[in-house]
């Protein structure tokens, strides 16, 4: 007897969505933020709870949060769906899309779980490459500037500065959006739905408000665009919801907002298209303690904007602190965690060496392109300068010389 025949070759094929949690006094692995909400908070979403019968259904469309997310993104509320976290919005999304052999086109590297659900329904994720960059920042270059190098001219320069891996201090690493490879791809396969995360998890990427538009602007095909993270880049694509009935905006409170452990995100779109996204998701999906919890947390906005303020400033003096340290190139981020790149040091041991001394962070050596990196969520003041220091330790462990980077 063989009942596990009856799954799907594609579901028996694929490696599930996983995260090893090992407990460590620094926890900086999920892009979490790392300041709870004050007790206060917390205590009037319990009195609240105290108040309503729990042997009765929560309200079915959490009308309440929607009119309350209305006025927080300035879209209408007949056009948001709340969910169980926001992988419960990008799940019903793509159950109403995505059947067997329908094409997604996806960035590579990027969240995991477009892909994985895309594989569960038949469907088929394109996957286009990202670009990656290094850009000399001591000359106060970005990417966006005219002198952009790439990494291979970026090694060149490099092994032929005579000061030699020193001069890598001053380079910092960038990945961008290949707009016309997705805009190809898009067209080549005729796929009905693109996913972009913005800014991306976890290269930290955003991708500008005029490539969205080309997107959105070329043919008919629905353009999601994920802003898990959009409160740290400062910046939204929510306006251009009135102009492009294609495009799908996806958001959680799992981050900046401070509410991962309650699972609340949503998805913005046309009210028609909502209306038909909303026949996937279950009925009574976000349970009341959730739905207030939300509610709280938006009365918290003023607050919790500057936890980003400081998470963003945080962020900043981390990629300061790394570009003098050799060994390791920090990739630029818009978000609140960043990629770590180890040039010569094994990652995996970098890894081990740091979780021995209390620090979490996320290994994506598994990510394609990535095969060199951590990633790390940026926290408290605190947790960074333990950061900082047991990066120092595990590099000198793994035998760097931290005069000169070399092994
Ligand atoms: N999108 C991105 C890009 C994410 O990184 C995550 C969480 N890691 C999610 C969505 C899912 O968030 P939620 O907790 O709201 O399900």
């Amino acid at each position: 007897m063989d009942p596990l025949r009856h799954v799907k070759p594609a579901v028996r094929d694929l490696a599930a969505y996983s995260v090893a949690l090992p407990k460590a006094p620094v926890k900086i692995n999920q892009n979490e933020n790392p300041w709870d909400l004050p007790e206060a908070v917390k205590r009037r979403v319990v009195e609240k709870a105290l108040t309503r019968s729990w042997s009765r259904y929560p309200d079915l469309d959490s009308r309440e949060l929607l009119e309350a997310l209305a006025r927080h993104s300035g879209w209408r509320a007949d056009g948001i769906l709340a969910g169980n976290g926001s992988n419960e919005a990008i799940e019903a999304l793509l159950l109403v899309t995505v059947g067997p052999g329908t094409k997604v086109v996806i960035p590579e590297p990027t969240f995991t779980l477009y892909a994985l659900l895309t594989t569960i329904l038949g469907g088929e994720s394109v996957r286009v490459p990202m670009l990656s960059r290094g850009a000399p920042i001591a000359s106060g270059l970005s990417f966006r500037g005219a002198a952009v190098v790439s990494r291979d001219e970026e090694s060149a320069v490099a092994s032929a500065d005579p000061s030699g891996p020193g001069r890598r201090r001053s380079l910092r690493m960038t990945f961008a959006y290949d707009v016309d490879a997705l805009l190809a791809a898009r067209r080549a396969w005729g796929a009905p739905v693109t996913i972009v995360c913005s800014p991306n998890n976890p290269t930290g990427t955003s991708l500008d408000l005029y490539d969205v538009e080309r997107l959105c602007g070329d043919g008919d095909g629905l353009v999601v665009i994920d802003e898990a993270y959009h409160e740290f880049s400062a910046r939204t694509v929510v306006p251009l919801l009135e102009r492009y009935p294609n495009l799908i905006v996806l958001r959680t409170f799992s981050k900046a907002m401070a509410l991962a452990g309650l699972r609340v995100g949503y998805l913005l779109a046309s009210p028609e298209l909502v209306r038909e996204i909303d026949k996937a998701r279950l009925p009574y999906n976000l349970n009341f303690f959730s739905q207030a919890a939300a509610l709280a947390a938006l009365e918290e906005k003023d607050a919790l904007a500057v936890s980003v303020h400081r998470l963003v400033a945080e962020r900043e003096r981390l990629l300061a602190r790394l570009a003098d340290v050799p060994g390791v190139s920090a990739y630029s981020s818009d978000t609140n965690f960043f990629l770590v790149e180890c040039l010569s040091a094994d990652p995996k041991a970098v890894f081990s060496s740091m979780l021995r001394r209390g620090v979490l962070v996320r290994d994506v050596t598994s990510y394609p392109r990535l095969e060199r990196c951590l990633r790390v969520t940026v926290g408290t003041p605190e947790e960074n300068d333990a950061f900082l220091h047991a990066l120092g330790t595990a590099l000198t462990e793994a035998g760097m010389d931290l005069t000169t980077g070399r092994a």
